[in-house]
């Protein structure tokens, strides 16, 4: 069986004449010889009645927090909407579907209630309806515990469960359709000049995604990659080629930098802290209260880091508890700089640096990998100094 994945993200459903281009591209992918399997997202974004952060807002933060079963069966709510509208405009155009909750469509997890993981995929319902010559309509984001309760893989994780429904089904790529053309070098909403990459590879589109990049989920990618599927980003709304995610990405294109991403909400912290008064036991604390920190810079006499903004009250507890006083820059955000060929290639840095210089923009921290370079820099430079470095480096 040629079994295609096709996933559309809220946007592409939100709207009956968006729905109708969703199924061109199935009637497509059809004539094309591909028996299709669709997985939806809730519809539209934030406000609008169904998305998922308007379903979570009906319920209170802290009943959400204590309830986690309780708020993964609503926020379940919006993909399951979903299949059945889009089965019934299906139906409209003589075209069988079958709606699916993430469970019908054998999506078993664990017990995580908000971050569910993957425990075993049974595909046999899925293939059922495929032999019936029906089209399988899956509701992303979701999943059933082995005991039978709904659950949630996490924001943004419809992605996932297209990976994941690709991988079991031995698909021979998966299509991932939302509102831009593809992986661009930078977010198009912050960049105008951003360009579409054509080719990029699993760990490169990994990078982005983990730093920012909502247009692919980190983990869709690292479930693609170990079962060695295509990943195919698209646009519902163009007929553009895309992005193509494979192992073969990295070898295309000269540039050294492939695109820049950033991550907000970060606070900076310095604070005095070092071998002599203990940093191990206070790091400790911090990893048994899950509050992660990152850009760790340690120093003879003091030791800066950043943590997440969500993260600051509890952080700030910790901190008291230990008489330590802190220097915090609020509202801070991690630009990436990524690009798989920077690797040994002299000159990057001083690129990066003589660019944000030229547009006074001061870097408060910066790290290194073989194929990215954070800097921090205060929020409100975040989208001057990512056209300034997209500049730099030629990407548009
Ligand atoms: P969907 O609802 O279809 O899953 P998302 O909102 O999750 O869509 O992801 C698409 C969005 O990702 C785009 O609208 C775009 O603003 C954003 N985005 C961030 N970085 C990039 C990038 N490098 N390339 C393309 N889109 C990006
Ligand atoms: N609707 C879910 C969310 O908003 C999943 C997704 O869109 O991929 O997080
Ligand atoms: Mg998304």
């Amino acid at each position: 069986m040629n079994i295609i994945v096709q996933k559309f993200g809220g946007t592409s459903v939100s709207t009956h004449e968006k729905r109708m281009l969703v199924i061109e591209k199935i009637v497509k992918a059809k004539k094309q010889g591909y028996l299709p399997v669709v997985v939806v997202s809730a519809m539209g974004r934030k406000g609008e009645p169904y998305a998922t952060d308007t379903l979570i807002s009906l319920i209170d933060k802290d009943f959400k927090i204590e309830n986690p079963q309780a708020a993964d069966l609503l926020m379940s709510c919006g993909e399951i909407i979903s299949t059945v509208v889009m089965s019934n405009e299906l139906n409209n155009k003589n075209i069988l579907s079958v709606p699916l909750t993430g469970g019908q469509a054998g999506i078993i997890t664990d017990n995580n209630f908000g971050n569910a993981e993957l425990k075993e995929t049974k595909i046999q319902n899925l293939m059922d309806i495929l032999k019936e010559g029906k089209i399988p309509i899956v509701a992303g984001f979701q999943g059933l515990s082995e005991k039978g309760y709904i659950t949630t893989l996490g924001r943004g994780a419809s992605d996932l469960t297209a990976a994941i429904l690709g991988v079991a089904l031995n698909a021979e790529k998966v299509e991932i359709y939302t509102d831009v053309d593809g992986i661009m070098t930078a977010d198009p909403r912050m960049v105008s000049k951003a360009s579409l990459i054509k080719q990029i590879s699993y760990n490169e589109v990994f990078q982005f995604a983990d730093q920012g990049a909502k247009v692919i989920h980190p983990r869709a990618v690292e479930v693609a990659m170990k079962g060695n599927i295509p990943l195919v980003i698209k646009n519902t709304l163009s007929d553009s080629e895309g992005t193509i995610i494979d192992n073969l990405g990295s070898m295309q294109g000269e540039n050294v930098i492939t695109g820049i991403t950033s991550l907000d909400n970060r606070v900076q912290v310095k604070v005095r802290i070092n071998r002599e008064n203990n940093y191990n036991d206070i790091f400790s604390v911090l990893a048994h209260n899950s509050i992660s920190i990152d850009l760790i810079n340690i120093f003879p006499k003091e030791t800066i880091f950043t943590i997440d903004k969500e993260d600051r009250i509890k952080f700030d507890e910790i901190m008291n508890a230990f008489k330590l006083t802190c220097e915090y820059v609020e509202a801070c955000s991690k630009i990436a700089i990524i690009g798989s060929r920077m690797k040994g290639m002299p000159g990057v840095m001083a690129r990066i640096l003589k660019a944000l210089t030229k547009e006074d923009i001061e870097v408060l921290q910066t790290a290194d990998s073989h194929m990215t370079i954070w800097c921090l820099v205060e929020s409100k430079n975040c989208i001057k100094a990512i056209n300034a470095l997209h500049k730099e480096f030629k990407l548009g």
